[in-house]
């Protein structure tokens, strides 16, 4: 899954182009700089790559999330639609810009409910951003539909399923706006960063101004640049940026790779009839970084978790209903709404009601799902060994449940 398993010479040759000048900044430093431009070069590979017309690197997944909210005009009484598992970053930037997340439950493809969504829409509701979680998208057809419908702003968080597609277009550039994270551990990584990809020329005007202060950067210089709004701080430095036009360019062979571990798993654990999958609006599209499965019930769900650590092959094997960043269940710092600055309490009393709600449809889905990681330095042996065990393991757990039962 992360493309920090292959660091080699080409990221640390396209970090020399920058140490050779010395200008680790991405604006400005014209003559200096020697034609060297990373960001920009990154942004133009991740418009061609991606097929969207405009690309804002900023320094994170989460600034992306936050620029994009603020260009699109997201802000103090609108209500944004997202789903009950996420990682907390998406609802760390609705709070950002001062909006309300309201969460709705998943279904089986582990992403936004489009018969919940319906349901939540009230008369403030701004923005649906589906999360494309683990690799695989939502159904981007009934969202879109919903969204024309009730004129609503489509943000999608695709920072988990970089070179995913949804019908032949790429996850993050079928909305009004998308973005990825290139932190550490996503599928192309910067080590730090992240995008805004659109093809609205507004939205990326003001995503670029946004993320550096609010510049316009139509002046002589920097000192020389205009402020039509006001901005903050979110830019990618030119280190950041040339680890990942290395990475983009392995980009392809990443997916290959992901996709044949995948499959092989897939058809491994194909062998248990009580074993079913995350169901996918378009199969073809699937970046292949997780395979996600079910179980039939918590129980059986939480007997091979266990039995997965007692046999100390648990890494790897994610199950996120008890996770602490990753299911409402254990965000308890949000439903307390325990933030380090007040919040307005109108904002803050939206915020505990929305988020302390119950998500039983989430629960039922999340409680007997498993997501696996899938590795991009397996090797065939390993691989054979792993889906092995991982049958073996589920096997002997429900067979010790029929026995019981
Ligand atoms: C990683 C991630 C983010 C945030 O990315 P950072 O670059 O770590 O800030 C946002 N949303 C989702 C779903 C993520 O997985």
């Amino acid at each position: 899954m992360p493309g920090f398993e292959f660091f080699g010479p080409e990221e640390r040759k396209q970090v020399n182009d920058v140490l050779e000048t010395g200008i680790l900044m991405r604006y400005g430093f014209d003559g200096p700089r020697k034609g060297i431009w990373k960001a920009k070069e990154l942004e133009e590979a991740i418009c061609e790559t991606f097929g969207c017309k405009h690309a804002q690197l900023v320094s994170s997944g989460t600034a992306a999330l936050t620029t994009a909210m603020s260009a699109l005009g997201i802000g103090y009484g609108d209500e944004i639609i997202l789903p009950s598992f996420t990682f907390v970053a998406s609802f760390e930037a609705v709070l950002s810009v001062g909006a309300v997340p309201v969460f709705v439950d998943v279904d089986d493809t582990l992403t936004l409910s489009p018969a919940a969504v319906k349901n939540a829409i009230t008369a403030k509701t701004k923005c649906v951003m589906p999360v494309h979680m683990c690799g695989s998208m939502a159904d981007m057809d009934a969202l879109q539909a919903i969204c024309k419908e009730h004129n609503l702003i489509l943000l999608e968080d695709a920072c988990q399923s970089i070179g995913g597609t949804y019908k032949g277009r790429k996850l993050g550039t079928i909305g009004d706006a998308g973005t990825f994270s290139f932190d550490f551990v996503k599928t192309i990584t910067c080590a730090e960063g992240g995008v805004v990809m659109t093809n609205r020329e507004d939205v990326y005007i003001k995503s670029d101004g946004y993320s550096d202060h609010g510049h316009d950067h139509k002046g002589a210089d920097r000192g020389a640049d205009l402020h039509p709004f006001v901005g903050y701080n979110f830019r990618i430095s030119e280190l950041h940026a040339a680890v990942g036009l290395a990475q983009i360019k392995k980009l392809d062979n990443f997916l290959a790779i992901q996709k044949n571990n995948h499959t092989a798993l897939k058809n491994a654990l194909s062998t248990i009839p009580e074993v079913s999958f995350r169901r996918i609006p378009d199969e073809s599209g699937d970046s292949c970084s997780f395979l996600s499965w079910f179980l039939p019930t918590e129980e059986s769900t939480k007997a091979v978790v266990a039995e997965l650590k007692t046999q100390n092959i648990l890494a790897g094997n994610f199950y996120w209903y008890v996770n602490n960043w990753h299911y409402i269940s254990k965000w308890d710092h949000l439903k307390n709404s325990i933030t380090l600055n007040a919040l307005h309490p109108e904002l803050k009393a939206a915020v505990m009601h929305h988020a302390t709600k119950h998500f039983s449809a989430s629960d039922a889905v999340m409680s007997r799902c498993i997501s696996t990681a899938i590795g991009l330095t397996w090797t065939d042996e390993q691989l054979k060994t792993k889906c092995e065990q991982m049958v073996a393991v589920v096997k002997k757990v429900l067979s010790e449940q029929k026995a019981n039962a």
